[in-house]
């Protein structure tokens, strides 16, 4: 049975006792690495929307939840995580970011109160992404502050343990800042969820599996209790997509993701939750690899891989 993989969705229902949603939010943040502070271009690989691209912009945050509430999909859950996704989602200020996250958190309670249909729906967790460099003391207080009511968790992009690597990708933070802010956000007790990538380009064209088995190792040391994985993808207007025009970078098969990923799960610490183990580039953007907006070619067959091999040994999940 797959879910013997310490997946989110189990994690989710043994924390908060049901099924349970996000609620994604464009926050009307930039990133450090996009307005000039560090740099203009932003990671090689990284979208103009940040990877937001199916949030509306447009909207308030308040419009964003309360839009959310007519969707089909709220009636599938009772309890829901406000998840702040796109670019980086504590740069600004602490009043600034207070006053974000509570106009989210009062959306929320507004659209229950409105309709006695959603009576019901319970707020249960706040969930930020951001970058380790836009993390210190007095935000991860801040974020400490709502753990009153909710599960508080903060997700990091590291893509790689290679600095070289991260280097070519233009991610303008070391891997140290990373272990900083993880330092930072568990000393507030905030859960820490890592972002990463697989099969990145480099100098050299791709990382390689020493690449994945470093970032693995590096994860397995640090206090972090959740995991986002994807395979590298390239989309339009992005400096990617310029090296895999000219035939610098190609991006990893179906096939070899799934190795790469049989290892991951094998090897990463058996506590650490899996929130993701593919990527969900939008299909109009979307360049190469062509698998990759097929979710289920991957998760169906690391499924099989895992039935097949018996790999569920010792792994995780209650059953
Ligand atoms: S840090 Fe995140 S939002 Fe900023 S450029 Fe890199 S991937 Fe994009």
């Amino acid at each position: 049975m797959i879910n013997r993989i310490n997946y989110v969705n189990e994690y989710y229902r043994s924390v908060f006792g049901e099924r349970t949603l996000k609620i994604c939010i464009d926050g009307g943040f930039t990133c450090p690495n996009r307005d000039g502070s560090k740099s203009k271009g932003g990671c090689i690989f990284c979208s103009e929307r940040g990877s937001g691209e199916h949030l509306d912009q447009k909207q308030s945050i308040r419009e964003q939840v309360i839009s959310t509430f007519s969707k089909i999909k709220v009636q599938r859950a009772n309890s829901f995580i406000l998840y702040f996704q796109n670019y980086s989602n504590t740069y600004a200020s602490v009043q600034e970011l207070k006053q974000k996250y509570d106009d989210a958190i009062s959306a929320f309670y507004e659209a229950k109160i409105n309709s006695t249909k959603f009576a019901d729906k319970k707020l249960v967790g706040l969930q930020i992404a951001t970058r380790p460099d836009c993390i210190n003391d007095e935000i991860a207080e801040l974020l400490n502050s709502y753990r009153g009511s909710l599960h508080v968790s903060v997700e990091l992009g590291l893509q790689t343990i290679n600095d070289d690597s991260a280097n070519f990708l233009n991610r303008c933070y070391t891997s140290i800042d990373f272990q900083n802010a993880i330092r930072t956000l568990r000393k507030h007790d905030i859960d820490c969820i890592a972002h990463i990538i697989v099969g990145l380009p480099a100098k050299s064209g791709r990382e390689s599996h020493e690449d994945i088995i470093r970032t693995i190792n590096f994860i397995n040391g640090l206090d972090i209790q959740g995991i986002k994985i994807h395979s590298c993808y390239v989309v339009g207007g992005t400096v990617l997509k310029d090296l895999y025009d000219k035939g610098t970078y190609t991006p990893l098969s179906l096939e070899e993701y799934k190795q790469e990923l049989v290892y991951i799960l094998t090897h990463l610490r058996k506590d650490i939750v899996i929130h993701r183990i593919t990527g969900d580039a939008p299909k109009d953007i979307l360049v190469a690899p062509s698998w990759n907006s097929h979710k289920k070619l991957v998760i169906n067959g690391i499924t099989k891989i895992f039935e097949k091999e018996d790999l569920y040994q010792g792994m995780y999940y209650k059953s």
